[in-house]
């Protein structure tokens, strides 16, 4: 079977969950190889990436591939997709990825799907479009087909793969290294998993009330080990950090569990969260338009409920 070219996401050596998603579904479509961009492989990450099934590792090693902005690793991936006749490329829908995917389509001549929340034989993703009210299943039809594939689309089952390790070199040409990298700064992280990784969000919205009240929501948030989220009305009101706002103007977050609290379910909002595995909504008014989408429904005062649901998990413990 021809190879299914994966660009791991990897931070610090260590290999990101997305990536062991995209093996576990380039696993069911060919020959999963795993695409190590930039210096730091460690001994870890390359046994991970066999653990969930990565039959090669091509690891282009070169830092001039990491300090160039995103440019120089569509190139590598052009290259790999000439010289081994990929059948497909994997990447993560992260904004780094989707850039990858755009710059590797033009490349190669090929068609690019993002968004992809679901991919079967053939190369068919579901995607989920016009603000999350129609699904799609889409196909390249031209070239080498590269999808960008959410986080959180599948869960990740280990299957040992061969693991077989490859240098590889690549010339980067000068319009990729046309911007450099200057300086780096660490993002201050916080014990909470990254929003759009987290494999279960609570979000609160104008029903939270405040700033302060958004405690309430943090409390859930850390009984479940989630992320927290916020609607457009708590960022914009100051009460959540817009980093963390989801939706169409903000992150896309598609976790196998998403609790809404105190957020009425406008289509904007929706567009960034549909897509999860298991919505539950907690809202007072029963006609909230949330309770549509949602698979489990608590109609109270989020204040009341949610402290006891943080109650009864903690006791679960
Ligand atoms: C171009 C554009 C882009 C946008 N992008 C986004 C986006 O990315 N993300 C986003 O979220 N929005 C976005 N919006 C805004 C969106 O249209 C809504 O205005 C917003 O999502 C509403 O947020 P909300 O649900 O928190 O507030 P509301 O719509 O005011 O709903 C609050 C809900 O809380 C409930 N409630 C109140 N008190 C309580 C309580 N004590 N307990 C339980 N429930 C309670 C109410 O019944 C109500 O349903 C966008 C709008 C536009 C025009």
């Amino acid at each position: 079977m021809s190879d299914i070219l994966v660009l791991v996401e990897h931070a610090e050596g260590e290999v990101k969950k997305v990536t062991l998603e995209l093996l576990t579904l380039a696993r069911s479509l060919g020959t999963p190889a795993a695409v190590w961009a930039g210096p730091g492989i460690t001994a870890e990450a390359k046994a991970r990436l066999a653990e969930y099934g990565a039959e090669k590792i091509y690891v282009a090693g070169s830092a001039d591939i990491v300090d160039h902005v995103v440019a120089p690793k569509a190139e590598l991936l052009a290259q790999l997709v000439a010289g081994k006749s990929a059948a497909a490329v994997l990447v993560a829908a992260t904004a780094e990825g989707k850039e990858v995917a755009g710059r590797l389509a033009v490349k190669t001549d090929s068609g690019v799907i993002t968004d992809a929340v679901g991919l079967s034989e053939g190369f068919v993703a579901d995607q989920s479009i016009f603000g999350g009210g129609v699904n799609v299943h889409s196909r390249v039809r031209k070239g080498t087909p590269i999808i960008a594939v959410r986080p959180n689309s599948t869960a990740p089952v280990p299957a040992a793969g061969a693991g077989a390790e490859e240098e590889v070199a690549v010339e980067l040409s000068d319009v990729a290294k046309a911007a450099r990298v200057v300086e780096r700064v660490k993002q201050e992280k916080g014990a909470r998993p990254e929003l759009t990784e987290a494999a279960i969000v609570v979000s609160g919205g104008r029903g939270v009330g405040s700033a302060e009240n958004f405690s309430v929501i943090e409390g859930l948030a850390d009984a479940l080990g989630a992320a927290v989220g916020a609607s457009r009305a708590a960022t914009d009101a100051g009460w959540y950090p817009h980093q963390f706002q989801v939706g169409q103007t903000g992150k896309t977050v598609s976790p196998q569990l998403y609790i809404a609290a105190g957020i009425s379910g406008a289509i904007q909002h929706r567009a960034g969260m549909q897509t999860a595995k298991t919505i539950v909504a907690i809202n007072k008014d029963p006609e909230a338009p949330i309770f549509e989408l949602a698979d489990y429904g608590v109609v109270g005062d989020l204040h009341q409920v949610v402290p006891q649901l943080t109650e009864e998990i903690d006791k679960r413990k």
